[in-house]
């Protein structure tokens, strides 16, 4: 058999773009046609039921049986319409990925034939028989059932001739076994304490729903490279490979023009994103070569995150189509930019308002400040929190390797808001200020002009940034959900707000006017603060230092970082929002180290077979040839012209064996290491001994083999290289 990289690379570079012709029309008159969007639901659903869903949409009220079968059966109609014939309810297990489990419509009828049916009853609750998902011990057997229950605030969708059903998914005994339950009360946790903190400005706003707009890098890579690449395939991420002569240096990438097969993927990708609702607007080639970013137009959150599980799941999709294979990881190759997706999030009104965009009245500018200035103090507080929500193994490789934000968490909101903020700490006194808020007078605070969205976000180094009008959280993973970045961040914000609020009310109750017990707080939380807000380069090594002299905590990997997920404080910061339980909380904590240690587990595996089944094995053809070689030299030349001409074969024999002596004897101390670890119960203890001793063998056997693979003939290196991966599209 030839070499596989060989056959890999010439299919790769013979490929020619797949043209994709978009359905006629414009984007909008095929925009959202495979969801049951509010269009389709007013032609389909009776008037009755119509306004029933779209309360239940916006005001979270409860549908009841009767509406819930209407619903049902138009759902039924319009989706067989458009050629469905299977139903699925959707969810979001803590395996961080979605699942599905399909049924036809068919119930089977007298005389062999069958009608096409869906209740309201098969609508709202479903028992699948999920129980290989991680519960975290939430689902013992004999408590073994789960169920699917249906989220109608997001809508239901078609794709592969399926009917998709958002739904939670939560056991036997109602404890939620997925990432959207405990989503959606973090998002009715800080509507509460939201729309309560703005009613000491005005009583119009009644509902405050958090917005998400994601930014989704990627790779991509042709499958038949990838398939090539053991170890992509099987972690996502390549174990090995020695770093292209060119890679990201001359930044000839970032933004350059996209190439003609991946636009054509790019397209067919958006066309499917369009039909299934999802607002995708940009699209651009990132740092790195082969990576890219997709971004869509902000929602309100649970929906987007809806919306970016399914666009992970649609690019994946399509890109077989296009034989590539789009690389979802947060570092698929070493010393190469890695990959993240940025959450931007904000504060909605029912009035149409963001209550994070600076106001043009003095009441709305203080309610601008008092938000911006609450969510200072909740990552301030629970920065902990914040840095668990978004740890991973893929994450720990990309955090703080001068590419991306490092794991400690701080804030940046600009020049000018610092300076305002500054100000306000400054000022003397603040029952020197005698205005009343609604009277709208002068408040004796800086003024925030609109202008803001273009004087910040000049730094792109701070993992948490203000930018004009809203935070961007830029330490998620490219791989991971953002259900758990948002619920936390919504749930320290919350927590904050109630704070907040407590303790504006009792300087109020102590005779204190509105506005100066507003400020007279905002004041001391500017103050308290402080610490989290950085301006600087948050990748020098000056701001570790620095950071570490202020005291905020440096949770390098992931075991560091989720360990803050069980402190006390943080259980019971979940339990008093009745976001999650405690025992939930702890399931969480155990289903995530789990998933650390396991991702370790088969990197370490498929890195002692590569090395052992790949590299070696070439690594000694080629050393034969040389040693076959220098035979031959001193079969045919002198003694005197052997001993000298031959000296740097014979040097390369060397090399090649105590590189090939190194290799072994890492692989093996990796595998004793290994097998101690799997012996561990405490799944803490276990996390920590792979960190500690078999990840510091990774790096060790890597040197080695991209030693190697700069030694051996490229003839026989079987492995494609970076500058092919790279590279070739
Ligand atoms: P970049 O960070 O690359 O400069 P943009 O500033 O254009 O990108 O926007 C990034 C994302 O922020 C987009 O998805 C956009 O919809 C989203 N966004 C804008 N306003 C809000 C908001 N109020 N809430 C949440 N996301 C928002
Ligand atoms: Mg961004």
């Amino acid at each position: 058999m030839g070499n596989i990289r060989f056959k890999a690379v010439a299919d790769a570079i013979s490929r020619k773009p797949v043209e994709v012709s978009p359905p006629s029309g414009k984007i909008s008159d095929y925009f959202g046609e495979l969801t049951f969007n509010e269009a389709a639901m007013r032609e389909y659903l009776t008037e009755e039921a119509f306004k029933k869903v779209v309360s239940a949409i916006r005001l979270g009220e409860k549908i009841d049986r009767k509406v819930a079968d209407q619903v049902a059966s138009s759902l039924k109609a319009w989706a067989t319409v458009k050629g469905a014939t299977h139903y699925t309810h959707w969810f979001h297990p803590l395996t961080g990925a979605t699942a599905e489990k399909h049924d036809a419509f068919i119930i089977p009828t007298d005389g062999g034939k069958a009608i096409e049916n869906f209740h309201g009853s098969e609508l709202i609750q479903q028992e699948p028989d999920a129980s290989s998902f991680p519960s975290g011990g939430i689902r013992n057997t004999f408590e073994a059932r789960g169920y699917t229950a249906w989220d109608p605030t997001s809508p239901a969708f078609i794709m592969d001739n399926t009917l998709c059903i958002p739904t939670i998914f939560v056991s036997y005994t109602g404890e939620a076994l997925d990432y959207k339950t405990p989503l959606l009360k973090s998002i009715s946790a800080i509507d509460k304490a939201a729309v309560d903190v703005c009613h000491y400005f005005s009583r119009d706003v009644t509902k405050v729903f958090p917005t998400l707009g994601w930014e989704q890098e990627y790779f991509l890579v042709d499958s038949a490279l990838y398939f090539a690449r053991p170890d992509l395939a099987l972690t996502g991420r390549t174990v090995f490979g020695h770093a292209s002569a060119k890679d990201q240096q001359l930044s000839d990438h970032y933004f350059g023009s996209i190439a003609e097969r991946v636009k054509q993927f790019m397209k067919d990708f958006e066309i499917e994103a369009h039909k299934l609702g999802i607002p995708l607007k940009t699209r651009h080639n990132e740092v790195a070569p082969n990576q890219f970013e997709c971004a869509p137009v902000y929602e309100e959150a649970n929906l987007s995150v809806d919306h970016n599980q399914l666009i992970m799941h649609v690019m994946q999709k399509v890109a077989r189509n296009h034989d590539l294979t789009v690389l979802l990881h947060e570092k698929p190759y070493a010393k190469v930019n890695g990959s993240g997706k940025h959450n931007n999030w904000s504060l909605a009104t029912n009035t149409g308002e963001n209550l994070l965009t600076p106001g043009n009245t003095p009441a709305k500018n203080l309610r601008f400040l008092t938000f911006l200035v609450n969510v200072l103090m909740a990552v301030h507080r629970h920065a902990d929190l914040v840095r668990a929500s978004i740890a991973s193994a893929g994450n720990d490789l990309r955090l703080g390797a001068h590419e991306a934000p490092p794991a400690i968490i701080s804030v940046f909101i600009g020049s000018y808001l610092s300076a305002v903020l500054d100000e306000i700490e400054s000022q003397k006194s603040s029952s020197r200020i005698k205005t009343n808020l609604t009277e709208g007078l002068n408040l004796n605070i800086p003024k925030v002009p609109e202008i803001l969205l273009d004087n910040t976000d000049r730094n792109r180094t701070s993992p948490f940034a203000f930018t004009g009008n809203k935070f961007e959280f830029r330490a998620v993973g490219s791989s991971d959900t953002c259900s758990n970045a948002m619920s936390v961040l919504n749930a320290v914000v919350a927590d904050q707000l109630m704070r907040f609020k407590t303790e504006v009310n009792k300087l109020i109750d102590g005779k204190k006017k509105k506005n100066v017990a507003v400020i007279t707080v905002l004041k001391k939380y500017i103050k308290e603060s402080k610490n989290i807000r950085f301006e600087g380069n948050s990748y020098s090594d000056e701001w570790a230092e620095e950071a570490q002299k202020r005291g905020l905590p440096n949770l390098r990997t992931t075991p560091e970082a989720l360990a803050s997920m069980i402190k006390p404080e943080n259980i019971k910061l979940f339990e008093n929002l009745q976001i999650l339980t405690g025992r939930e909380t702890v399931a969480r904590y155990e289903i995530k180290l789990e998933n650390y240690i396991k991702k370790l587990q088969i990197e370490a595996r498929v890195m002692g077979d590569l090395a052992k089944n790949h590299i070696i094995p070439t690594a000694i053809r080629y050393q034969n040839l040389l040693v076959e070689n220098t035979k031959g030299l001193k079969e045919v030349l002198d003694n005197k012209s052997y001993v000298k001409l031959s000296r740097n074969q014979i040097q390369t024999i060397k090399e090649i064996s105590e590189h090939i002596a190194e290799i072994k004897e890492n692989v093996d101390n990796m595998i004793e290491e290994r097998k101690k670890a799997n012996r561990i119960d405490s799944a803490v203890e276990k996390a920590e001994t792979y960190k500690n001793n078999v990840v510091p063998f990774f790096e060790e056997i890597r040197y080695h083999i991209d030693k190697l693979e700069l030694l051996v003939d490229d003839e026989l290196w079987t492995l494609p290289k970076y500058r092919e991966l790279l590279f070739i599209r």
